[in-house]
């Protein structure tokens, strides 16, 4: 629990310093974006207008970066509703197999029966696709890409500072380089990455962890350097069964809270 009171005291305060650098360099960003819509205007040669359209591409970049740690920095307050994560998995399978490219078998793997979990699904979603980005870049030359989920039965302080008790655990493993020692002790740490600058922010990890530990679980990630990496997020589990909860949806409405 300390660890994630530290973790989420230390996000605040980069979110606060990200925040305010990422909004005035929008700002510059879409001074240079207004002028590179006039310069076409002003010459036809080719030439010139190849570097207007390399400039072009380079801001849209540092407007997908700034957007990032804007929303890194902004740090939205969580929408929690009962939840079971094999439907929120499901119906965000597409976006999944799109993300992962083609030579990369991607597998679901969910348990028939799963507990509900009071869990934000956008922001879950967005958890489970940054996974799969990262797993995707581990594995260039293609791979296996694994998503499972189970109900587990933690003991106290098995997993984190987790008390004991019935908890969603969902899995993403998949088969690319694996991490260092060294590099999976920090893979959380905001800002930390191994990818080159402009590939990589170092946020997605730390986001992931935060947010999970916002929604009263915990995230770990175990990596063999050559063979793989997993990463595993627990939720704790609701006591109703995930069969009740298809049932309300099938109802008129779903106000599930
Ligand atoms: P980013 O992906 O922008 O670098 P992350 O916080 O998501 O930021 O990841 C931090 C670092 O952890 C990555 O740069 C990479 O070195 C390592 N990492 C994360 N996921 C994996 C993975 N599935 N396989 C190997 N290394 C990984």
């Amino acid at each position: 629990a300390n660890a994630a009171l530290f973790h989420s005291q230390k996000m605040e305060a980069i979110g606060q310093l990200t925040g305010g650098i990422a909004h005035d360099f929008n700002n510059l960003l879409s001074v240079i974006s207004s002028a590179l819509e006039v310069l076409p205007l002003k010459t036809q040669e080719p030439a010139d207008l190849k570097i207007v359209d390399s400039m072009r591409r380079a801001v849209d970049r540092g407007a997908t970066l700034t957007q990032q740690l804007l929303s890194f920095a902004r740090q939205q307050p969580l929408k929690p509703e009962k939840h079971s994560v094999n439907t929120i998995l499901s119906g965000f399978e597409a976006v999944l197999r799109r993300a992962a490219n083609s030579s990369i078998s991607l597998e679901f793997d969910l348990a028939t029966r799963i507990s509900t979990a009071s869990i934000d699904a956008a922001r879950f979603e967005t958890a489970v696709l940054n996974l799969v980005v990262n797993a995707r870049d581990a594995m260039p030359c293609g791979g296996s890409l694994v998503i499972a989920t189970r109900d587990v039965t933690l003991a106290d302080k098995e997993v984190g500072g987790l008390p004991a008790g019935p908890y969603v655990l969902v899995s993403v493993a998949d088969t690319g380089s694996g991490m260092a020692p060294e590099v999976a002790a920090r893979a959380f740490e905001p800002f930390f990455t191994t990818k080159e600058i402009g590939k990589g922010t170092g946020l997605g990890l730390s986001q992931v962890y935060g947010f999970i530990a916002q929604s009263g679980g915990s995230a770990t990630v175990a990596s063999t350097q050559g063979k793989g990496t997993t990463v595993n997020l627990y939720l704790p589990a609701l006591a109703e069964s995930a069969e009740a909860s298809a049932d309300q949806h099938a109802g008129a409405d779903k106000a599930l809270v």
